[in-house]
Formats: structure tokens, sequence, C-alpha cells
């Protein structure tokens, strides 16, 4: 008997500790997706990445605030948001112990204000985003820079606006072509 004690003791455990023991998971685990919501600009990349619709952004009905929303009841841990966010404001965690008593408690979400266009008054963007979108053009500098302002308008108004600007180019290309 004292001989079999011997050669058990001499394999060692054949088995984990856990639910006893933390549980250390493998490098690349893919586990609870943990959102920054200071980081997170709400441009909306990872929602339509999201195969699993497991992300969704909507408008609030007084059109102010945008909503970012994750229900881990339908994430498959693919790793897509992860991957398609530019700010690396999602990231999968080793977390896996997801089990709530209220399906409720599975949901995150928080809230961005819009921005509106300067032309239209329309919301057409996150705030953070628009922001984001302006230091970025102001950063990199030359013309570039120059078109900083215009993250300010809608897609409408500024399609209209370069529509303009390309009309205006070309009446005066075709009047210094008639004047020579
Ligand atoms: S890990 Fe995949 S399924 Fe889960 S929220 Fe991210 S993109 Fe959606
Ligand atoms: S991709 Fe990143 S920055 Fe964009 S909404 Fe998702 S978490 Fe936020």
């Amino acid at each position: 008997m004292f001989e079999l004690f011997k050669e058990i003791r001499k394999a060692g455990d054949a088995t984990i500790g856990y639910p006893f023991q933390p549980l250390e998971m493998p490098a690349g685990f893919r586990g609870k997706p943990e959102h920054k919501e200071r980081l997170c600009i709400a441009c909306g990349a990872c929602a339509i990445a999201c195969p699993a619709n497991a992300i969704t952004m909507d408008l609030d009905d007084e059109q102010e605030y945008i909503t970012w929303d994750i229900s881990y009841g339908r994430c498959i841990f693919c790793g897509r948001c992860q991957e398609v966010c530019p700010l690396y404001a999602i990231v999968l965690t080793t977390e896996f112990e997801l089990a709530v008593r209220d399906k409720a408690d599975l949901r995150e979400s928080c809230a961005y204000p819009v921005a509106r266009c300067s032309c239209c008054g329309k919301p057409y963007a996150a705030a953070k985003e628009v922001d984001y979108a302006r230091r970025v053009l102001e950063s990199v500098g030359g013309p570039a820079a120059a078109d900083a302002d215009a993250v300010s308008l809608c897609l409408a108004c500024r399609r209209r606006d370069d529509a303009l600007a390309f009309q205006r180019q070309a009446r005066v290309a075709s009047e210094e072509g008639g004047a020579r």
C-alpha cells in the first residue's frame, strides 16, 4: 500500500485545482471583451464588424446621444471588434466566467453626445469621433489641415459644398480658356 502511495506522490497531480484555485489562461485566449469607454470615439467600426450583432449602436429618440451597447450573451469571442478598433478601446481579456443570475447583467452600454452639422443642424456622428478626426487632420498639417473645418459638416452638406467648389473651379477654368 505504501509503495502505491509513493508511486502516486511521484506522479504528481494529474488534475488542475480549478475552481478552488485560479485558472491561468494561455496567451491569446479570447475571453470577455473589455470596452474602454474613455478611449472609445464611438466610430462604429466594431459594431459593423461584429458577426454576432453583439455590439450595437443607436441614436436615442431625442437625437442627442449615440449609445454603444454590448451583449455578452450574443458574443462568440471571435475578436473582430479588437482587430478593427483604431484606438484599442475594446480588448479581449482572459476572463471566461460570465455566468449571471439576471440576463440583463450580460449587457453593458454607454452613451456619447452627438455632433450636429454646422450647416443643416442634423446629427451625423459622435462628437468624440468628429473631434478625433479634426485633431488627426490638424496634426498632419499641410492641405489636410485646411480640411479640418469640413469635419463639422454632415456627408450631404460636405458633398454639396464639394460639388459647388467643383462647379466654381470648372467655370473659372472655362472663362480663362475663353479669354486666351
Ligand atoms: S468578440 Fe466577436 S462576437 Fe464578441 S463582441 Fe467582439 S466582434 Fe462581436
Ligand atoms: S471600434 Fe473602438 S473606438 Fe470605434 S466604436 Fe468600437 S470600441 Fe469605440
